[in-house]
């Protein structure tokens, strides 16, 4: 096992007072930032090629470049902390044990690109996320890390905590900002993207979590340390989320470019006894579905697209051979339809007609050609949306209907779910 920064402070007892943070060398990335000028800082960040963490990898640098330099407008810090992907849960960890890294992380970013206002957007549910942010931010003011002329160096930056309410969508960057402004979430069309028109129509950064908490290891040990422990293309420690029937879930640390098979065996302990391993989605729902030959595929964007998937928010799904794919589909898909904002009318209808279709072949009155009317279907959705909830039904969907089509004929021959666990629960 590596050495840990990202979660180095997890398992230190208060590391989230600001006391506990300061004594394990909390708040000095900070301090060197100060001594270091904007340019200087994005060039590190780019160097780094740290990939931003929330599930797209948009490069973090790059994007950072994209914010106008000179502009009218005050220009805002967004950090997306509306974890709501459904086997995701990384982001809440950073936040409820490890908060005034975040803060300094913030603070870094708002000093680099001459930002003077940040917001945090907590996914309304992580309730302890929320105060033990809320906790942090005032220490960091008390103690002058936040608001006017701080530290002396004339700088102000101030940072809040806005609390979502309860939409998935808001995760969705233009949903948030306009969540953020107010509105209901609606996302909006890109480009423009926030980093040009983002909040109150105002140029916007907007980060995950965990890129914004990945910042100040970069300034402390430097842009090139970062990107040597990746992939090609994919630096730094990274946190992965392992659930399902293992030995050991929860929330690892380990480089860009580990195997899930390490992350299944030696970090999680492997599957529990009994219970033999049938698929595993490597980043949250909107992935597709990858088989056991995948194993020693590597956590990395580019690695995991020619693997046939994509690494999303980095949290694997691992699923035993009594999972039974046709409700596991019609599931995913009923959790999207409720959750389409409903502007697209491919996401807001394409949605709920997979999901009738998917209920019917899992009560047993499926239809052969219902197969190739849900890979139709999926085809009319994906790419013909506003945003990517569209795509995260039509992706997922589509490859449990091609991998597992057997276990999908299956049901329609036999008019029911051949899972006992499934079936005694039907009837019953
Ligand atoms: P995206 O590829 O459209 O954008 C990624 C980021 O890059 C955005 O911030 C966008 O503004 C920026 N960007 C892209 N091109 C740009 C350009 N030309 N100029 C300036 N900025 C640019 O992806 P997305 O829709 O933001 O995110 C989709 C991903 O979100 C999915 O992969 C999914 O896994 C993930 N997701 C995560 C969660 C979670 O809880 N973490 C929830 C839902 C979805
Ligand atoms: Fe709304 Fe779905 Fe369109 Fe996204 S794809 S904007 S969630 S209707």
């Amino acid at each position: 096992m590596q050495e840990k920064y990202l979660s180095r402070n997890f398992d230190i007892p208060n590391a989230h007072t600001l006391e506990v943070f300061e004594a394990n060398g909390g708040y000095q990335a900070m301090r060197k930032a100060f001594k270091m000028d904007g340019e200087t800082i994005i060039e590190e960040v780019k160097t780094s090629n740290l990939r931003g963490r929330g599930g797209a990898g948009f490069p973090c640098g790059i994007k950072w470049s994209f914010l106008p330099k000179e502009s009218d407008l005050p220009k805002y810090l967004v950090v997306n902390a509306d974890e709501g992907e459904p086997g995701t849960f990384k982001d809440r960890y950073l936040m409820e044990l490890d908060p005034h890294r975040h803060i300094e992380g913030c603070i870094i970013a708002a000093w680099a690109l001459g930002i003077r206002y940040g917001y945090i957007f907590v996914r309304g549910e992580l309730q302890s996320a929320i105060r033990r942010l809320e906790g942090a931010i005032k220490e960091a003011y008390a103690k002058g890390y936040l608001g006017e002329n701080i530290l002396g160096t004339g700088f102000d930056f101030d940072l809040y905590v806005h609390p979502g309410a309860g939409a998935y969508i808001c995760g969705e960057e233009t949903g948030l900002i306009e969540a953020l402004e107010g509105k209901s979430g609606q996302p909006r069309m890109k480009p423009p993207f926030p980093a040009v028109v983002g909040a109150f129509q105002a140029p916007t950064i907007v980060n995950n979590v965990e890129t914004i908490s990945s910042i100040p290891w970069i300034i402390e040990k430097g842009g090139e340390w970062f990107a040597s422990m990746g992939v090609e293309k994919n630096g730094g420690p990274k946190l992965y989320g392992v659930s399902g029937p293992v030995v050991r879930p929860g929330v690892y640390e380990a480089p860009s470019g580990v195997t899930v098979r390490e992350l299944l065996e030696d970090y999680a302990g492997g599957m529990l006894p009994g219970h033999e391993l049938k698929a595993f989605i490597p980043g949250g729902s909107s992935c597709a579905v990858m088989t056991p030959d995948k194993l020693d595929s590597q956590m990395g964007f580019e690695t995991m697209r020619e693997a046939g998937s994509s690494m999303g928010t980095a949290c694997i799904t691992f699923m035993d051979t009594d999972t039974c794919m046709v409700r596991l589909a019609a599931r995913l898909a009923h959790f999207y339809h409720h959750e389409s904002c409903g502007q697209c009318t491919p996401c807001r209808e394409g949605s709920g007609w997979v999901a009738k279709v998917l209920d019917e072949i899992e009560a047993g009155r499926g239809r052969m050609e219902d197969l190739d009317l849900l890979l139709d279907m999926c085809g009319n959705i994906e790419g013909n949306t506003i945003c990517a909830l569209g795509d995260s039904i039509a992706i997922p969907v589509r490859s449990y209907v091609q991998v597992f089509r057997e276990e999908f004929e299956r049901h329609i021959e036999e008019g029911c779910c051949s899972f006992p666990a499934w079936s005694k629960r039907r009837k019953g």
